[in-house]
């Protein structure tokens, strides 16, 4: 009784945790709640369940940066200025729940995988914690045992190693918190990992949701082992849906259907009357702020455009109103008309060179275009559209300090995210200044032109699963629609170069150079090749040039190291190599790939006992990393361990069983304990699986040696 009594007023002297997670490119239709019946999404199930579920919740942009700034700030992005991806900022003017959060005592972190969100795009305000190391346990996830040329595809984090992070603090954040939890996995590429890949082969999107919901468990999990989820505000909500072929649209950005605009928004607030209530009323994700701060009995900041869903949360009701949502991004890639557009009492318009405006109630698919037979509809919605564009403006300090300098490892970046990057939006002489800039009558409507977005998508998926006179094929058509585009240009050097044609690929990739186009990537692909055709010293000049730009930035940064690494060790400069990946073990002390590089150095030079210590640190900071293990099998079987070797065989086995190396390396070291029938089945089974390469003949080779000599064994 005194105990109870005694939790209670300190419950009520301390202000609730809130726990924000985001989940990237994540469709309000394709997890089990709303119905989706092939979903394996149990823990947002149970969550959504339990808590209020909020369905139709939209996000007022496609877009990632944009659409978490709007999470975030509680406005849209014509007021909080960061309009795209890439090409702006958050102004500092913007107030974020962080910052609101962090003032009242809170203590802050925030844990994001994608490089849309990382610190330079200024959602860092407010957070004591700014976790946006994307590669925070590997440089090389798992898929990476496909053959890679750029290092760029990477600029994600896995929802695992994520919620190690967020996890590992929330274990010991001293009270209140506020954490935000960034899941990037369900945008494209979708590759889960197992056992997803193999349980979602025909719907590999299905199968990163599935993984995101099986890490938003372990998030659950540390809350209720802390004994804080009594007191602890939990949000789940998505910045964007995906097209997956609805409207033309395979993926996001371009277009502005409730398929990439509508979210899941599920929330667990401690003592509210929610549980078990699926809410229909239209929100947006802007509500956010202004019902946690409404909660929390905080003041809502001015310029917040969203409004306290608690009303709803207690059974009432709260005033009709008209949305916003926007997305600029085809006007920034290519020049093509803008989209903004509003939604109120059921309708929709999408407002472009052209409008379109739907029924939602009737129509929630928005496949019947009733613009052209409801002009007054139009007229009035178009109207509101305006007012609110106009109510909303940022002030000028947020509008001047949003715009990027265009950066170049950002851009490239984001192209390796699919985003086109561009050195300037298409610049048009035929402007007519009586329109707003962007909705001018000449401009392409991206829904016509929607071809181009969804090809370059393709292709970068034929590129990463060696696809590549598809590739080519692919490559070829968008060159044709923009010579000049240098994402399409890099890409079919990209293909030159891994389809034996080096000199056509330094000739595109020294041409992007000499047209003022030196982005990182470029540079690290002119650099690679040059390696490839024997000039290290030139690589190790263009990656030395390159480093100081990557300065603050640890993805791009350490990749470069990488780079100078390799250079080096073409040189001979092993020395030189291996200070490189001292840098980077210093700089990740996580990591174990620069410690199995150096280890490799090492025993090229034959100082097998220093590359053994050098690997055996290497699964000591990753036990997930298989070639590591693989690699110290190997070192092991050279100084006569057999028993260190097989174990370590074992494992990497285990880790990646579909990688042929780590499968030989068991059988050799099978071989080397007498094993020889366990290493016979996995012999042939590679002999069989595996028609050529190194690891083909080797398998085949060892096979007829044991035949021969233990044949009648
Ligand atoms: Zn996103």
């Amino acid at each position: 009784m005194v105990m109870a009594l005694a939790s209670t007023t300190c419950g009520r002297h301390q202000p609730p945790n809130v726990v924000l997670v985001t989940i990237d490119t994540i469709r309000a239709d394709h997890f089990g709640f709303e119905g989706y019946a092939t979903a394996r999404t149990p823990n947002l199930d149970r969550f959504a369940q339990s808590g209020a579920y909020f369905w139709s919740c939209t996000a007022p942009v496609p877009v990632t940066l944009p659409s978490h700034a709007s999470i975030l700030t509680g406005t849209n992005p014509v007021y909080h200025g960061a309009r795209d991806n890439g090409l702006y900022g958050v102004a500092p003017d913007n107030e974020t729940l962080a910052e609101i959060l962090s003032a009242q005592g809170y203590t802050t972190a925030a844990f994001v995988s994608g490089y849309p969100l990382i610190r330079r795009f200024g959602l860092d305000q407010g957070f004591e914690v700014y976790d946006d190391d994307l590669k925070s346990d590997d440089l090389y996830p798992w898929t990476a045992a496909a053959p890679r040329d750029s290092a760029n595809q990477m600029a994600e984090r896995p929802a695992d190693a994520t919620t190690r992070a967020a996890v590992s603090w929330l274990e010991g954040a001293k009270e209140p918190f506020f954490a935000w939890i960034h899941y990037f996995d369900p945008h494209h590429s979708h590759r889960p990992p197992p056992p997803y890949n193999d349980i979602f082969f025909e719907q590999p999107y299905d199968g990163e949701i599935a993984f995101v919901d099986e890490q938003f468990g372990r998030v659950l999990a540390v809350l209720r082992d802390r004994k804080v989820q009594d007191r602890t505000v939990v949000v789940v909500t998505g910045d964007h849906g995906e097209g997956l072929g609805d409207h033309g649209e395979d993926t996001h950005a371009m277009l502005a259907y409730d398929t990439t605009l509508r979210v899941p928004l599920i929330a667990h607030l401690p003592g509210t009357t929610t549980a078990h209530q699926a809410i229909r009323a239209p929100v947006g994700v802007i509500d956010i702020v202004p019902t946690l701060l409404d909660f929390l009995g905080l003041e809502v900041p001015a310029p917040v455009a969203g409004i306290s869903l608690l009303p709803l949360l207690n059974g009432g009701n709260i005033p009709e109103r008209t949305l916003y949502f926007e997305t600029e991004a085809g006007y920034n890639i290519f020049g093509w008309a803008k989209i903004h557009g509003v939604r109120s009492s059921g309708w929709k318009l999408i407002r472009s060179v052209r409008d379109e405006l739907y029924d939602l109630e009737a129509d929630p698919g928005e496949a019947r275009n009733l613009a052209d037979e409801r002009p007054d509809q139009v007229a009035g919605l178009a109207a509101r559209l305006t007012e609110l564009k106009r109510q909303q403006a940022a002030p000028q300090a947020i509008r001047e300090a949003s715009r990027l300098a265009p950066s170049d490892e950002t851009q490239e970046l984001l192209a390796a995210l699919g985003y086109l990057s561009v050195s300037s939006p298409a610049e048009d002489v035929r402007t007519d200044r009586s329109v707003e800039p962007g909705f001018e009558a000449h401009r392409t409507h991206p829904r016509d032109h929607v071809w181009v977005i969804n090809e370059w998508s393709l292709l970068r998926e034929d590129v990463a699963a060696d696809r590549l006179i598809l590739a080519e094929e692919r490559v070829g058509y968008l060159l044709a629609y923009d010579p000049s585009n240098p994402d399409f240009r890099n890409t079919q050097a990209m293909v030159f170069a891994r389809t034996g044609r080096e000199p056509q690929a330094q000739v595109v990739w020294e041409s992007l150079v000499a047209d003022g186009i030196d982005r990182l990537n470029i540079l690290q692909n002119l650099g690679l090749l040059y390696i490839r055709t024997g000039r290290p010293a030139d690589a190790l000049r263009l990656f030395e040039a390159a480093l100081p730009r990557a300065d603050g930035d640890p993805t791009p940064h350490a990749w470069l190291l990488l780079n100078i690494a390799q250079a080096r060790s073409e040189l001979n400069d092993a020395e030189g190599a291996v200070a490189a990946l001292d840098e980077l073990a210093v700089e990740r002390p996580y990591d174990a790939e620069p410690l199995r590089r150096a280890a490799a150095i090492r025993y090229r030079q034959g100082r097998l006992e220093e590359a053994a210590e050098l690997l055996e640190r290497s699964v000591a900071v990753n036990p997930y990393h298989e070639r590591s293990h693989q690699n110290l099998a190997t070192v092991y079987l050279e100084l006569g361990r057999v028993d260190e070797a097989l174990e370590h065989a074992r494992r990497s086995v285990e880790l990646l069983p579909q990688y042929p190396e780590g499968r030989y390396i068991l059988a050799v070291a099978l071989v080397e304990n007498g094993q020889y029938d366990d290493a016979r089945g996995i012999l042939q089974e590679l002999d069989e699986t595996i028609l050529e390469g190194t690891v083909a003949e080797q398998a085949q080779r060892l096979l007829m040696e044991i035949g021969e000599r233990h044949n009648d064994s």
